[in-house]
């Protein structure tokens, strides 16, 4: 039966043709407040003051608040549009204020087209003004792979979900690789269900999903018990999976924009478990990139603690003690290390604001090792807590924060204030203790480090390593990539003698040092090895130390042949500043006019460097004299001088080794030297 038609009420298309009036105004609208927006910024532009106000903004949102209340409108809902609306307008002010718009950014993007990384690479493409077609790789390791190969300047990967917790797998990127961030951004997840047509969610056999997808839509799935549901790559995925078999008894889980593109038919719409439930992206560069200090900023670090009681507690209280609040801290464990921790920080502060570099200045000797990830526009802050007002209360004018200087060009060099170095005792009363496993270096401690000048053969290395840990050696080394002073001479077994040094440790169970001759090397050896040794010749290799300064690994950094001790402890200084304290120096001799010894073994060394400087400083006797009689007096020696240990070279055969045959010790001579050693008393030591 045909109802009949009420001529004097406007039909639905007209209603339509109403909505879409008023949605064109609403477009509008945003524009005209856009247009407000830049004019506001234009004039920011030469002024000082913070270009993001929040009580500004809760202003402005309880404001939009009463008017929906008073018209019956959702306050929520217009919450929500505000909040885009005003996020929208501080990335373009932010964006003005870091210098003219990019023009085209080559951006990439873990999945497909239309997943939830697309959206937000597009996204940050347009928070900066900047044109670009995102490009998605399969995997994250192939988007950090392609940003470092500079096959494109940006890459967006997610890095946390409101849901499901932290991405482990960006971390130990973020760690692993010279990668910055330089933004942030956060998409909706907003989980729909389509297949190639409309069908009843019972006739389902199998659903394809993004991994993420099962885990957040984990009570939609419940209900429809006879579905299957198959993980597969990312979020547009499935859809064209789903398109492509054309079978009406399987659907996707995805976004709605890639159920369209691949004209899917939407059967359900918000299946996501929360209502709530975003994803936080970081944005990844090759470079640091400045932002203005007007800009609200967040920093991320990275920090693995002293060995010291309440060294975290320390850290956080630096931070909090310099007005700098913490929004996120993370724990991973620590490659190569059972149960130590690898912190990821982030704090609402800017590197280019004096106070937030002061603080990380204090914050790089608390901690024994800080990898500063970078400052950002921060997109998500805590949301500010608004304090309850009475209907009529006018809202009090906020005072706005004001900050100095705007950066431009090029990161300056870190500045020390007070003038001292990181390395020096002003900086630091207590000794540094340098932890390699469960042994520690410096302090009261008398570490001996001992091996083959050069890693052999297995036989070689493992005997000695043996013959080492049985009389009280602590440390096993050997040398693998060996500087020679001449080109003829035996070079070292290079990779392959790695693998036995590494093999011939574990067997003992002692930690093993070895040297890194280059940049390349260092993070390949880092892996294995537990100590770093920069040999003599590469003190002053300040590309070479940055390097080992960027990673977690303790380093033992030799005294050049002929530099003075604050050359030295400069050279120490770069490695320090990298964010790396777990620097131990060496003392090895140096160059003289006397011939009578290799070098001239500088013991005086250690009492300067004790009293200079707060790192741990040991002896190398054995490049020290040149001549095995020498070393076990020298020994002696250094410990009666307050040396917090030694390092020696032994060989099985020492008259036949292949390097450094003349001060190589026989295990004979190593093992009286060890007996000798302990009824040596060193200075303020019980031991
Ligand atoms: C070594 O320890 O084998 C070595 C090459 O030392 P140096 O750098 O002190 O000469
Ligand atoms: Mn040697």
């Amino acid at each position: 039966m045909l109802r009949a038609v009420d001529a004097s009420q406007p039909d639905i298309s007209d209603l339509r043709q109403n909505l879409d009036e008023v949605d064109t105004g609403i477009v509008g609208l945003i524009a005209q407040r856009m247009n407000i927006i830049t004019e506001i910024g234009r004039r920011k532009q030469n002024a000082t003051s913070a270009i993001q106000d929040t009580d500004r903004e809760q202003r402005v949102l309880a404001g939009v608040e009463d008017v929906a209340t008073d018209l019956g409108v959702s306050a929520s809902l217009v919450r929500r549009i505000f909040r885009e609306l005003i996020s929208e307008s501080v990335a373009q002010q932010a964006s003005r204020l870091n210098g003219p718009a990019t023009g085209e950014l080559r951006i990439a993007f873990q999945g497909s087209a239309h997943s939830f990384s697309d959206a937000a690479a597009r996204k940050h493409l347009a928070g900066r003004a900047a044109e670009g077609e995102p490009v998605g790789y399969r995997t994250l390791a192939e988007v950090v792979a392609a940003l470092l190969a500079g096959e494109v300047d940006l890459a967006v990967l997610p890095i946390e979900n409101t849901a499901a917790g932290s991405i482990n797998e960006v971390y130990s990127l973020l760690r692993e690789h010279e990668l910055f961030i330089v933004g942030e951004e956060t998409w909706k997840v907003d989980y729909c269900l389509a297949a190639v047509r409309d069908v009843p969610l019972s006739s389902l056999s199998r659903i394809l999903s993004p991994p993420e997808g099962l885990e957040q839509c984990a009570r939609f799935l419940q209900t429809l018990p006879q579905a299957i549901p198959t993980s597969s790559f990312d979020t547009a995925g499935p859809m064209a999976a789903v398109a492509a078999a054309g079978d009406p008894s399987v659907a996707a889980i995805g976004s709605a924009e890639a159920a369209e593109a691949q004209g899917l038919t939407v059967l359900r719409h918000g299946i996501t478990d929360s209502e709530d439930n975003y994803t936080r992206f970081v944005v990844l560069a090759s470079a640091p990139a400045p932002v203005d200090p007007r800009v609200a900023s967040k920093t991320s670090v990275i920090l693995s603690t002293r060995h010291e009681e309440g060294a975290l507690l320390r850290c956080l209280e630096i931070l909090s003690g310099s007005g700098h609040s913490m929004t996120k801290l993370e724990s991973r464990p620590r490659p190569g290390r059972p149960w130590e921790y690898l912190f990821f920080l982030d704090f609402e502060g800017n590197v280019a604001a004096p106070e937030t570099a002061a603080a990380l200045d204090e914050l790089r000797l608390a901690a024994q090792f800080l990898k500063i990830l970078g400052s950002y526009p921060a997109k998500v802050l805590r949301p500010a807590a608004r304090p309850g007002r009475l209907p009529d209360a006018p809202a009090a004018e906020g005072p706005a924060e004001t900050l100095e200087a705007v950066v431009a060009g090029p990161t300056p060099p870190p500045r020390r204030s007070g003038g001292h170095l990181l390395v020096d005792r002003a900086s630091r009363a207590a000794d540094t203790v340098v932890q390699v496993g469960d042994l520690l270096i410096g302090g009261n401690g008398f570490t001996v480090m001992a091996g083959p000048c050069s890693v052999e053969s297995a036989e070689q290395v493992t005997a000695t390593a043996k013959f080492v840990r049985d009389h009280g050696g602590h440390v096993l080394r050997g040398g693998v990539f060996k500087p020679r002073t001449s080109p003829y001479a035996f070079q070292g077994l290079g990779w392959q003698g790695l693998d036995l040094l590494v093999a011939a440790g574990r067997e003992t169970g002692l930690p093993v040092i070895t040297e890194v001759m280059a940049v390349e090397q260092a993070q390949r050896i880092a892996k294995d090895a537990d100590i770093l040794q920069i040999g003599a010749r590469n003190m002053q290799n300040f590309d070479l130390l940055r390097e080992v300064g960027k990673l977690d690994r303790p380093v033992l950094l030799k005294r050049g042949l002929s530099s003075t001790i604050e050359e030295w402890l400069a050279a120490a200084e770069y490695i320090v500043a990298q964010g790396n304290q777990q620097v131990i120096l060496c003392e090895r001799g140096i160059r003289t006019f006397e011939r009578a010894t290799r070098n001239t073994l500088d013991l005086s060394a250690v009492a300067v460097v004790r009293e200079r400087s707060h790192l741990p400083i040991i002896v190398d006797p054995s490049h020290g004299t040149g001549l095995r009689r020498y070393v076990a007096p020298m020994a002696w020696a250094a410990r009666a001088a307050g040396a917090h240990g030694l390092l020696i070279e032994v060989h099985p055969n020492p008259d036949e080794a292949l390097s450094d045959a003349d001060q190589s010790l026989s295990f004979e001579q190593f093992g009286a030297l060890m007996s000798q050693l302990s009824a040596v008393p060193g200075p303020h030591r019980p031991n």
